[in-house]
């Protein structure tokens, strides 16, 4: 196997040393349980908010919602970009100041998406996900659709994204009088409809959404073909459609788990569809928060990763500007 002469960004991070990163900016921390806790170095921290979980080495401030993997945290503190060549300098820094050779970071190619201590994860995910379906195949027909819909007005979606996402409500079938969202694969085939209620609250026994039994959306990442046509080196990662609507439209490049918990095809996905910064925002609430954990500690082996928390009851779609501004 030929080996590179580049460190390997999955590899530093994986011998990365945090509490020597943080000596060397001249942070102090304290331990706090398995963690570390020290004043923020990226806002005006009056109590310790930053926390650093070492063997993980990913960070998150409580106080200003910044948060990630060790990789992010050089970056902000050197206040780089995220070029190729940036990612080269940050490597080297913690390199450096770690003191990891060379040769420990150079391994093969082929096992880049392999670190080490997930592949318990892959295989019990792969399980459970072999049961519904292995492939999402392309749909042969498209439903007929009626527009302009007053519910999605309701919720801020315009005329254009409804034209842009192909939005409208099925006039019969199983998802009749439900607004039908197209989904479609990283190829841009169709591969299913989404229906949601035409409003917000769906008689008692009425799913909000209904998704084809067959489909198993743990293979696809809602927009995904749409996000990598921005061209954009980032990712925003988020949980529901209309988040992803609404931040598409913003120019963002944005993808949706539909759900809280990232399956491993769709990290996969991720990783292979050459972004080199994800943010993951997902719903302010305990699911979206434990979600958006795991996701961050699966993906921080990869690329560049940052968490933001919302606070309570606050999702993407209905965030204010203060947040997006942190994703642009
Ligand atoms: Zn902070």
């Amino acid at each position: 196997m030929a080996r590179s002469k580049y460190p390997k960004f999955s590899e530093v991070q994986a011998r990365a040393d945090f509490p020597a990163i943080l000596k060397h900016y001249g942070i102090k921390a304290k331990p706090a349980g398995d963690e570390l806790v020290c004043s923020c170095p990226f806002h005006e921290d009056k109590t310790p908010s930053c926390f650093i979980h070492p063997e993980k080495r990913l960070f998150k401030c409580f106080g200003c919602g910044i948060g990630g993997n060790i990789f992010e945290f050089v970056r902000l503190k050197e206040n780089l970009g995220d070029s190729g060549h940036e990612l080269g300098i940050i490597s080297k820094i913690i390199m450096d100041v770690c003191d990891i050779p060379l040769s420990d970071v150079t391994g093969n190619r082929a096992s880049l998406r392999k670190p080490r201590g997930t592949s318990k994860v892959h295989t019990e995910t792969t399980k459970k996900e072999k049961k519904v379906s292995e492939v999402n195949k392309p749909l042969s027909f498209q439903l007929h659709l009626a527009h302009n819909i007053p519910f999605l007005k309701s919720r801020g979606i315009c005329e254009e994204a409804e034209r842009v996402f192909g939005l409208g409500v099925a006039k019969r079938g199983t998802l009749r009088g439900r607004i039908a969202i197209p989904i479609h694969n990283r190829n841009g085939e169709l591969v299913a409809y989404c229906g949601r209620f035409a409003s917000e609250y769906p008689p008692e026994g009425e799913p909000r959404y209904k998704l084809p039994k067959n489909f198993n959306k743990g293979l696809e990442l809602f927009n995904l073909h749409r996000a990598m046509a921005l061209k954009l080196d980032y990712v925003v990662i988020v949980e529901g459609f209309w988040s992803a609507i609404r931040l598409h439209m913003l120019g963002v490049p944005c993808v949706a788990l539909m759900g809280s918990h990232a399956r491993q095809t769709q990290l996969d996905l991720i990783v292979t569809s050459g972004f080199k910064r994800a943010y993951v925002v997902l719903d302010g609430d305990e699911a979206g928060r434990l979600g958006a954990e795991k996701a961050t500690i699966d993906l921080a082996g990869y690329m560049m990763v940052r968490r933001i928390d919302l606070p309570d009851g606050i999702k993407p779609d209905t965030m204010d500007q203060k947040w997006i501004d942190q994703l642009v």
